[in-house]
């Protein structure tokens, strides 16, 4: 995982990818769209979270939140979100689709490194998901996300590994053979392995507690999480007291 000084890029954002994003948006919600798998794989990623920390009244973080799909749910098992993305367009939709839900969240037009100079320390818990690979440098974000969360915190990533297997499955399969997601979301040099995005914890001062596949299975659409972290793979950190 390195950072990538040849892209365009203002502060630690793509604006292609922010661009991609926006264009998106109003599709968010729509569970045939664009972002179904997002969808199919939240359920599963939200057990996982929820597994490992306490979300009943605590400040939880949601870096990259687009529309809104996590933090809705982080939501609803009663945490206290603050949701933060560079895209406008999809930060809209998800203020709007809150108050079709009924929640409270506070969405912000933000970069990760830029909320941790202002609210260091801010969240009992921060979530970044599938966000990570499409970022110049997401190093940075993973520090930042240190930085963020209060000394005995969880943090909890989530992205796709970078190796031949990921490349046919999340790149070539998803979005060329199988049409799960736009050609073009996913930029195979971008990608992250494993042992690069725990290193990075560690390099931030974390302890590295798990790190768990997230099978998607594009026919049933059905998850499994737990398996070694071929293709898509979460990772739990804690930031020591
Ligand atoms: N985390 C959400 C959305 C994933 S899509 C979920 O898993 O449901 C990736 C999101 O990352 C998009 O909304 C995109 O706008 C956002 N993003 C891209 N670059 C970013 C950056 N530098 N900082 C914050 N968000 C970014």
């Amino acid at each position: 995982m390195t950072t990538d000084p040849g892209s365009e890029r203002q502060g630690n954002v793509d604006p292609r990818e922010a661009g991609k994003f926006d264009a998106l948006a109003a599709r968010w919600w729509d569970p045939e769209g664009e972002f179904r798998t997002l969808h199919h794989i939240n359920g599963p990623r939200v057990e996982y979270i929820a597994a490992r920390t306490e979300l009943p009244n605590r400040a939880v973080l949601d870096i990259g939140c687009g529309g809104g799909i996590l933090s809705e749910a982080l939501a609803r098992a009663g945490a206290r979100v603050t949701g933060i993305d560079v895209a406008g367009k999809p930060l809209a939709v998800a203020r709007m689709h809150q108050l079709e839900s009924g929640l409270d969240i506070d969405y912000r037009e933000v970069t990760a490194e830029t909320l941790a100079s202002e609210s260091p320390g801010g969240f009992d818990v921060v979530c970044c998901l599938e966000m990570l690979e499409h970022v110049p440098d997401p190093v940075s974000v993973v520090v930042a996300a240190a930085e963020l969360t209060k000394p005995g915190g969880d943090l909890f990533f989530s992205t796709i590994n970078r190796s031949p297997l990921a490349w046919a499955a999340a790149i070539a399969g998803a979005e060329y053979v199988l049409g799960l997601l736009p050609r073009g979301t996913h930029r195979y040099d971008r990608l992250i392995r494993p042992e690069e995005l725990a290193r990075a914890c560690r390099d931030a001062g974390l302890d590295v507690l798990d790190i768990s596949g997230m099978d998607y299975n594009p026919f049933s659409h059905t998850v499994h999480v737990g398996s070694r972290p071929r293709v898509n793979y979460l990772l739990h950190a804690r930031k020591p007291e």
